[in-house]
């Protein structure tokens, strides 16, 4: 029986996140590489602090276009456009909603329906302008906001493989707060593959509904029990329909994406999340770089296609649809 190679790991709290970094040798200077890199993007990209790249587009709202870095801008045009796809769920104009709910903040409540209203009118990504020459970004109604909350932990992932990679590391596993992205497979390993848990809803941390087995792919969940509050026993989460101003409402827990790249993993988690199981089940059938796991409230986990992973399930409470 093969031994399994001896798992380094490294940690820190970056972007409001638990950061875990797993690597097969002892390498100090590349996970110091690793949390520089994040903690560089985190400056330019949050908008929870009071200065970033994006802080300044959403500080010129109804005013004038801000010139952010060319990636930055990348990044901008591909959240734009997916917000724009018909009858999406993704929205990264949804920051004045955001700001106003606070789920997962101090001091969150039930904002009344023609506050929602008034702020929705503030959320059309059509409203945000771009010169693709300059790489510059306006968003044109005063009180306006990015945010690129849903896709931005993607987006990072991907940049510490790249940079893993051309430190020529061919087996390791970055854990971006639940976001996960992976090289290769641990080395020696009897499976050939990770073994990434799916967590189970409103449980223990460390208790699991099933095992993901992948090699070299992105493990990204969404899900209600991440960040909520509740009120009058409902429950109010973290991801927002952006058609109606409250909290994505339907069948699931939540949304899991096996891909490539974590980016497509962080933004199709929120765009299926909003269709729902039969929905997107059909669309993740319909992108061949991208599978989905569904999990119901009715405790059914629904599986896409599975050529990029494997799943078992462990615990009997819930079933395989
Ligand atoms: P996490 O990985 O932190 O759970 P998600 O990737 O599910 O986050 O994205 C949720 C975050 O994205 C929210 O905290 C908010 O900042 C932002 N957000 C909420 N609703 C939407 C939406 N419909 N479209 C785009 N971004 C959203
Ligand atoms: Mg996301
Ligand atoms: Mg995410």
């Amino acid at each position: 029986m093969p031994s399994e190679a001896r798992v380094y790991s490294y940690s820190a709290v970056l972007m409001g996140s638990p950061i875990l970094l797993k690597l097969f040798e002892d390498n100090q200077p590349v996970a110091a590489a690793v949390f520089r890199l994040i903690k560089q993007q985190e400056d330019l990209l949050t908008v929870n602090r009071a200065h970033s790249q994006i802080m300044s587009i959403n500080q010129a709202a109804g005013r004038h276009p801000v010139v952010v870095s060319p990636p930055v801008f990348r990044l901008i045009q591909r959240a734009r456009a997916v917000s724009l796809l018909e009858n999406s769920s993704f929205n990264f104009t949804i920051g004045p909603l955001v700001k106003r709910w606070k789920i997962g903040f101090q001091g969150n409540s039930v904002p009344p329906q023609h506050e929602l209203q008034a702020l929705l009118a503030l959320t059309n990504p059509a409203n945000v302008i771009l010169n693709a020459n300059e790489c510059s970004v306006l968003l044109e109604k005063p009180g306006m906001e990015i945010d690129l909350g849903a896709i931005a932990k993607g987006y990072i992932a991907d940049l510490v493989r790249d940079l893993l990679q051309r430190q020529q590391i061919r087996h390791a596993l970055i854990n971006l707060g639940g976001n996960v992205q992976t090289l290769g497979a641990p080395p020696h390993g009897e499976q050939n593959a990770w073994a990434i848990g799916l967590k189970k809803p409103f449980a223990d941390a460390e208790a699991m509904i099933g095992v993901i087995n992948v090699a070299g792919k992105s493990v990204v969940t969404s899900g209600i029990y991440e960040r909520y509050f509740e009120l009058d026993g409902r429950l109010y989460h973290h991801i927002l329909d952006p058609r109606t101003g409250y909290p994505l409402d339907n069948e699931l827990l939540s949304v899991t994406i096996i891909s490539e790249d974590s980016i497509d993993g962080d933004i199709y988690t929120t765009l299926l999340y909003g269709m729902g199981v039969e929905q997107g089940l059909a669309y993740a059938a319909s992108l061949p770089h991208i599978e989905a796991i569904f999990v119901t409230k009715t405790k059914r986990v629904h599986l896409s296609s599975q050529r990029q992973f494997r799943f078992t399930l462990l615990d009997d409470s819930y079933t395989l649809a």
